[in-house]
């Protein structure tokens, strides 16, 4: 079984959601657990016309903190009322553009699991680090530091997103091998960190329906986290029929 699960990022707007919407709500996905992140102004847009299909939703976000006064900020409750079953942390766009840190995406995990919303926990090497050699010890940073604040047990029911930095937006895709290199490494952190290392673990990074078949052939790859392309129905029909047929 695989997961496909897109990521609107900043993009959408009401009049062209619906379209998408649609086109989503109609998919075939017997054996693939299909999602969507949207931005929050739509969630209820979301709410409203996936509530009848098999296609779960949720945010790209929420805030570390509970209710009360943090200006700006969505709290994990607030998310439920929405019927989010899923919720993106620690994707790479917050880390680097609003200085995200391992703490917080610990906090941001305690959060939504206290009220049964999925957490996508993204992780991933920017290309300096992995050109530098480094990629295996940002990656046991990144698992080892939110384990051991958030306890084994929190992680049990989360879904880990490798994300090479390189690979997002850029169209360059990480090679079937080094994904596969990479997941096996994130299973033996989770090991050392004492949690599962049978987590599900997506790839995200410039997944197309043109390529969508040979990365979800990995062994130890459970689906994608698709951004661009899940801002184009066809596309994103093409990711969930390759999943479908893992
Ligand atoms: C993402 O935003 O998580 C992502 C993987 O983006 P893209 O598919 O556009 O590379």
């Amino acid at each position: 079984m695989k997961w496909v699960i897109g990521n609107w990022k900043s993009n959408g707007a009401w009049s062209q959601n619906e379209a998408l919407l649609v086109a989503l709500k109609a998919l075939v996905c017997e054996n693939t657990r299909v999602g969507v992140c949207v931005p929050f102004p739509y969630l209820a847009q979301a709410q409203r016309m996936l509530q009848e299909s098999k296609v779960l939703w949720g945010a790209q976000n929420v805030s570390p903190f509970g209710p009360g006064a943090y200006t700006g900020e969505v709290h994990a409750e607030m998310l439920c009322d929405f019927g989010c079953r899923l919720t993106i942390v620690g994707h790479s766009e917050r880390r680097q553009y609003f200085g995200e840190t391992n703490a917080q995406i610990a906090e941001k995990i305690q959060r939504l699991n206290a009220v049964a919303i999925t957490p996508i926990w993204c992780v991933g090497e920017t290309l300096e680090e992995r050109e530098r050699g480094a990629w295996q010890d940002v990656l046991r940073q990144q698992i080892v530091e939110v384990v051991e604040i958030v306890g084994a047990a929190a992680v049990e029911n989360v879904l880990i997103a490798y994300e090479p930095v390189w690979a997002i937006g850029t169209g360059r895709n990480a090679r079937p091998e080094d994904v596969a290199e990479a997941h096996a490494w994130l299973r033996r952190m989770l090991t050392e960190a004492g949690a599962r290392p049978d987590l599900p673990i997506l790839y995200g990074g410039s997944v197309k329906g043109g390529n969508a078949a040979e990365l979800f052939a990995v062994e130890g790859c459970d689906g994608g986290l698709i951004g661009g392309a899940s801002l184009s129905a066809t596309e994103f029909a093409a990711i969930v029929a390759a999943a479908e047929k893992e």
